[in-house]
């Protein structure tokens, strides 16, 4: 009788007696001369093979004493119940030992460079270099089986919604998400360069042109920018697109997604999910991504910091800018040297500084004190709604820099006072975003989000005259501060996109040139349509509770956008280049190592 494989990590007290075959790596061996243990591993998980001479006979010990980590063997042995006081509660298969009778090896391994557990004290570059190890951590494989699970709930999500999973170009022509194109040359057409995919965003829409009303795909997207550690240069997207849909629609559908995407995680996505507007979201928060999990709204204290004579508030006040504040329920007892890192933290968000003041035992206090006097404290502290214990944290400038510096100690605050249920998952939408931001440096228009996102159509009429005050159908899905996708309904008509494009500075030639093929399909029946993509390596991320995107990904490029593993980005031959006709390329200024 041939015996089946067996997946090593299923087997458990009631396969006792069974005839196994096992086929995977070695992990630990024991060896205690006339007894030998090995762990052995697969997919499935590991289980403790036990040689002795007089069950297992001479030839597999003998075999099994050269057994060294990482080989690849195919054992066949019996599966025997361990002795009560012998049972590792630490392996699910641990109430049972295979005794082996046979030993093959299907491959050796030399030395790994680290062992595949899943504490490891490899450095990442090692961990990237050697990646094929690396995903052999249990903690590594588990995050893939989870990210098989979330795209398959996705993926039946959409199909029993009626959506078709349709591929787009990956050789196209720009789309612009606001970051560098990836090019490739043609060899074909000499001088002339295909752009890798920064999203499918036109060529989703031209599918709701084409009548295919429901679209989805998981995507492949590309953007040269400069990388931190939460970006990639090639990331996926769960990419969809709806015609006839209102914002409504849309919500709808993303929710059921992101229920089944983090179901699969056993993550409860409660809806509808609460919605805010742009607007209500910075001015409670000071950021477009707030973190729900916690209150700590942000206050006004701009009445009651006027005419106070402190000088920072007065030159804040007097150029425009904004006073505002954030209570610190029982931060009054935070140390000096907290408080001087917050003050850095605001600096590194463009504020000029940071103003602390508190009650504590009765007494005020506040290096503004003696500046403002204390009825301004007074004042103040009743402004940021100060109860006896807490500390008020105030941020005086530009509107932009104080929004920013005080949404980041907001954020700061609630880890420093335990304001954060890591065990909580809070989504939300925010909606109405601007449609275009002003760039100061230029003085010109960008999109907020794209330039193909709808305005709201009573503010169409104002789109030349006040662009700053035009509000886009524009929504985020964002999760415990994080943003998991951006979409919008778009514009669907020819002369609503023409006028947007002029708005934004694009000229009619340049317009056509780069998006004549959309100006054309708008032309011929297009219908109202709108849609999202969502981050799908983020929600892998976060469900998995890891910590880095390359944690999700199984081969990540570093935040220097190489590979540790191939080695690419890397030179290629003269000849390929003179194929491409690219006559020289300028030497690198210096040949750095990669870092991770
Ligand atoms: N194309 C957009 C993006 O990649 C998403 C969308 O508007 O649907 O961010």
């Amino acid at each position: 009788m041939t015996l089946l494989r067996q997946p090593a990590g299923l087997l458990s007290a009631s396969d006792a007696g069974r005839k196994v075959l096992l086929r995977g790596w070695v992990g630990r061996r024991r060896d205690l001369g006339e007894l030998i243990f090995l762990t052995v591993r697969d997919r499935s998980g590991v289980v403790q093979v036990l040689f002795d001479r007089a069950r297992s006979g001479e030839e597999p010990v003998v075999r099994a004493g050269d057994a060294r980590p990482e080989d690849v063997v195919e054992i066949e042995g019996d599966v025997v119940l361990r002795g009560r006081d012998q049972i590792n509660r630490d392996i699910p298969t641990g109430e049972i030992e295979v005794v082996a009778t046979r030993l093959e090896f299907l491959a050796r391994a030399e030395t790994p460079p680290f062992l595949p557990e899943d504490r490891t004290n490899a450095t990442e570059e090692l961990r990237l270099e050697h990646r094929y190890i690396d995903l052999r951590r249990p903690v590594m494989l588990k995050n893939f089986v989870l990210r098989d699970e979330i795209a398959f709930g996705v993926r039946r999500t959409l199909h029993e919604l009626g959506f078709l999973e349709v591929e787009t170009p990956m050789l196209t022509k720009s789309t612009p998400e606001g970051a560098r194109d990836y090019l490739v040359p043609s060899r074909v057409h000499p001088g002339r360069f295909y752009a890798l995919p920064q999203s499918p965003q036109l060529f989703k829409q031209i599918l709701m042109v084409a009548g295919f009303e429901r679209y989805f795909q998981i995507a492949r997207c590309f953007r040269d920018e400069d990388l931190r550690a939460d970006r990639q240069p090639e990331f996926t997207q769960i990419d969809l697109e709806m015609s006839f849909a209102t914002e409504e629609d849309v919500f709808g559908v993303v929710e059921a997604v992101l229920a089944a995407a983090f179901g699969a995680a056993g993550i409860d996505a409660p809806r509808p999910f609460p919605r805010l507007t742009y607007a209500e979201s910075m001015e409670r928060y000071g950021t477009d991504r707030p973190d729900l999990r916690y209150g700590l709204p942000l206050s006004d204290l701009s009445a009651s910091a006027s005419g106070t004579g402190f000088v920072p508030f007065d030159r804040a006040l007097a150029s425009g800018g904004a006073v505002r504040g954030l209570r610190v329920p029982g931060g009054a007892a935070l140390s000096r040297k907290k408080l001087d890192e917050w003050t850095e933290v605001a600096r590194s968000f463009g504020a000029s500084g940071l103003v602390w003041a508190k009650r504590s035992g009765g007494e005020s206090s506040s290096p503004a004190k003696k500046a403002m006097g204390d009825a301004a404290l007074e004042r103040l502290l009743a402004a940021g709604e100060i109860a006896d214990g807490d500390l008020l944290l105030a941020v005086a400038d530009r509107p932009a820099a104080v929004a920013a510096a005080l949404a980041a100690l907001r954020v700061a605050a609630a880890k420093e006072i335990g304001a954060v249920d890591a065990s909580k998952h809070a989504f939300c939408w925010v909606t109405e975003f601007p449609l275009f931001g002003l760039d100061q440096k230029t003085g010109s228009w960008f999109p907020m989000n794209h330039p193909f996102t709808s305005p709201r159509e009573e503010d169409l009429s104002r789109l030349e005259t006040e662009p700053g005050t035009i509000l886009a159908r524009a929504y985020d899905v964002v999760l415990n501060g994080e943003e998991l996708g951006s979409g919008s309904i778009r514009i669907h008509r020819a002369d609503v996109q023409e006028r947007v494009f002029r708005a934004l500075g694009i000229s009619e030639a340049e317009g056509r040139e780069r998006f004549g093929f959309l100006l054309d399909a708008l032309r011929y029946g297009a219908p109202p349509h709108g849609g999202i993509a969502l981050g799908l390596d983020r929600i892998c991320m976060i469900a998995a509770g890891a910590s880095s995107l390359r944690d999700v990904i199984a081969f990540p490029k570093t935040t220097s956008g190489t590979c540790l593993m191939t080695g690419s980005p890397s030179a290629v031959q003269p000849a390929q280049l003179e194929e491409l006709a690219i006559a020289t390329v300028r030497p690198p200024e210096s040949s750095r190592p990669p870092e991770s």
